[in-house]
């Protein structure tokens, strides 16, 4: 895979990822764009100890603009987008609407009046991934080589942006469709550094902690193994891979892809666990879009260990799970969800699996 890093106008990084070795991505950013200035903080809530991102300057962001105004197509004479060349394979660039940036100013503090409000500047990255320069195309309908070149970006950012000061922990995530809120319809997703362990990742380390000084073993190495024996959740199997509806299921439709082996990253994978990746997760994306005989909308979150702690409590897994309850009903957020987070969920793992296997 050939890598050619250049900048866009404002000086963020874009970096083309391309399968053709002698790809020249020479094309310059002809906007006149200001420069980039992220001004986002992150604050604790005193409370729970958790970290709320504030970015007010996102509410500027592009929303949901026609398709001919793409700004992650590839530009054309006259119409310069977030990508410069007129063709690319795969292509990541910082986020113009950062919630966490490296060059955010300021210092570690306490809000005004409220010193048991620790706040700091979110400093961090996000980047925008474009899987494919094909508008209409979608993660699913990738060849297995481009699903696997994603891989390999994945593995290259998690690496590079891990490195990066001040960050703690690298999420890949795509969200689909335009019922989570998905405001460009063009096939990408994003890559998050944030500054800090995201409770959802120190809760699960917590409990593989917990579970280890009980039992000895891992906690998803034992659910892996006990899914597999048991079967009736699991949805696909490969050699490397297992994807399964897990047991007690918040999502009226949720998949865990899961390697067969303890890795704490993408960039541990193997070549050949990558390979098989691509071509299971496909697999799982194509009966997620055939359950409703239409486009999916879902959330793929790549569960991913800390840059510094916990690595070897942590398992490598990728959740994806999807609102839609039925072929016209999408599930909402309400009062246990969103209050308590105590997930009521009104369809049996079991079923779903059973659906999702034909
Ligand atoms: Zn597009």
């Amino acid at each position: 895979m050939k890598r050619t890093a250049g900048h866009l106008a404002d000086g963020r990084e874009i970096i083309y990822f391309d399968t053709d070795p002698v790809a020249a991505r020479t094309a310059e950013d002809t906007r006149d764009l200001p420069p980039q200035a992220p001004a986002s903080e992150v604050r604790r809530d005193p409370l729970t100890g958790e970290w709320v991102a504030i970015a007010a300057h996102r509410q500027t962001r592009t929303y949901k603009p026609p398709a001919e105004l793409c700004p992650l197509c590839p530009s054309t004479p006259g119409r310069p987008t977030e990508i410069p060349e007129s063709d690319y394979d795969v292509v990541v660039f910082e986020n113009q609407f950062p919630s966490f940036a490296q060059g955010v100013p300021g210092e570690p503090s306490t809000v005004e009046g409220m010193p048991m409000v620790p706040s700091a500047p979110a400093r961090g990255r996000c980047e925008v991934v474009c899987f494919t320069a094909d508008h209409n195309s979608s993660f699913a309908a990738l060849s297995p080589e481009r699903a696997r070149t994603v891989v390999d970006v994945w593995a290259d950012r998690t690496a590079e942006i891990g490195a990066a000061p001040g960050v703690e922990q690298v999420f890949c995530f795509e969200n689909r469709g335009e019922e989570i809120g998905v405001t460009l319809h063009h096939p990408h997703g994003q890559i998050y550094g944030y500054p800090f362990v995201t409770p959802k990742t120190e809760r699960m380390l917590r409990t593989a902690e917990e579970y280890r000084a009980r039992h000895g073993g891992h906690v998803l190495g034992d659910v892996l193994a006990a899914e597999r024996a048991d079967g009736r959740r699991v949805v696909v199997e490969s050699e490397h891979w297992t994807a399964f509806v897990p047991a007690a299921a918040r999502w009226p439709v949720e998949v865990h892809v899961v390697p067969h082996r303890q890795v704490p990253d993408i960039p541990a994978l193997t070549d050949a666990e990558r390979d098989d990746f691509a071509v299971t997760y496909l697999d799982v994306l194509r009966r997620l879009d055939g359950l409703y005989e239409r486009p999916l909308p879902y959330i793929a979150a790549w569960h991913q260990a800390p840059v510094r702690t916990g690595r070897d409590l942590s398992w490598l897994h990728l959740q994806v799970f999807s609102i839609r309850r039925s072929a016209d009903k999408l599930k909402y957020l309400a009062g246990s969800e969103s209050g308590m987070a105590v997930w009521v969920n009104d369809v049996t793992p079991e079923q779903i699996a059973d659906r999702l296997r034909r």
